[in-house]
């Protein structure tokens, strides 16, 4: 069965107004950290650009607990979610 996250929280955690980076801090339902970087657009738009684990739990996907791309695919729908829980401006 595919992966499914579902954000239960989320947190800007920085935003740095020179260069449009953002970061966020996602807690999934199976207790998952990541980190969501988003990118300012000229238009204003903030995209998510990047998706990292923070290792509080081992990877949902793969098992692992050490560095791992498979949370990336993900990341369309991770940051869909995220943008219900926070202003992204
Ligand atoms: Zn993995």
């Amino acid at each position: 069965m595919p992966y499914q996250p579902k954000v239960a929280e989320a947190k800007i955690v920085s935003h740095n107004e020179k260069n449009g980076l953002m970061e966020v801090v996602v807690v999934l339902e199976d207790r998952n950290h990541c980190r969501v970087t988003y990118e300012t657009l000229p238009s204003g738009e903030k995209v998510p650009t990047d998706i990292s684990r923070l290792h509080k739990e081992p990877c949902p996907v793969c098992k692992k607990d050490y560095l791992c791309n498979c949370m990336d695919p993900y990341l369309p729908e991770i940051g869909e979610q995220v943008s219900k829980f926070v202003d992204l401006g």
